[in-house]
């Protein structure tokens, strides 16, 4: 997908991972669903089709799931309110070491088309705009987002913004300037 201009994605308020030194890798219990897995997957996979050095690993299913310092959790927090996904980092200054990444049971979720006015989420559409916060970059429009720049083209085509309620797995040029102007 072509957007333009592709340098108008948000970083305010963001904190980066510690380092790229290795690909990170997500834990989830094996309660977690196996029909939401794929997705997870697939959002994660996104991310490092970006040419930046930073690398996510598929995710990892046991019940020693605790040992990983980033996570992945089916279940609801009240941090959610009614959103169906929710990124929440353990900072340190102006970067992160882990963290945990929320699919709120409150949805219904699928392996396709999403709704989310409806209550219905799809799984990579979620995954890959939640782990775009763990990756470092805001919701790219006006107030959240305080860098002067319009609400451009790239910027409501990209995976990163909240106003889509619809089906967006992929991410576009803006996605892909933001990771690699991060790392
Ligand atoms: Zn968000």
């Amino acid at each position: 997908m072509t957007a333009s201009p592709a340098e108008a994605y948000c970083r305010t308020g963001m904190t980066k991972w510690n380092s790229t030194a290795n690909a990170k890798t997500i834990g989830a219990n094996t309660t977690f669903p196996s029909g939401l897995r794929s997705g997870l997957s697939g959002g994660l996979a996104q991310w490092n089709r970006s040419g930046s050095a930073l690398r996510y690993n598929a995710p990892v299913y046991t019940s020693g799931w605790q040992i990983y310092a980033w996570r992945a959790s089916y279940s609801y927090t009240s941090l959610m309110g009614s959103a169906p996904g929710y990124a929440a980092a353990q900072r340190s200054g102006s970067t992160h070491s882990g963290g945990t990444l929320y699919l709120s049971n409150r949805f219904t979720w699928v392996n396709g088309s999403q709704d989310i006015n409806a209550g219905k989420a799809d799984v990579q559409t979620v995954a890959v705009h939640e782990i775009g916060h763990f990756t470092g970059l805001a919701h790219p429009w006006s107030p959240h987002c305080t860098d002067g720049t319009a609400y451009t083209d790239a910027e409501k085509k990209s995976v990163m913004t909240a106003i889509n309620t619809g089906t967006r797995r992929s991410l576009n040029s803006d996605d892909i300037a933001g990771v690699t102007a991060i790392y």
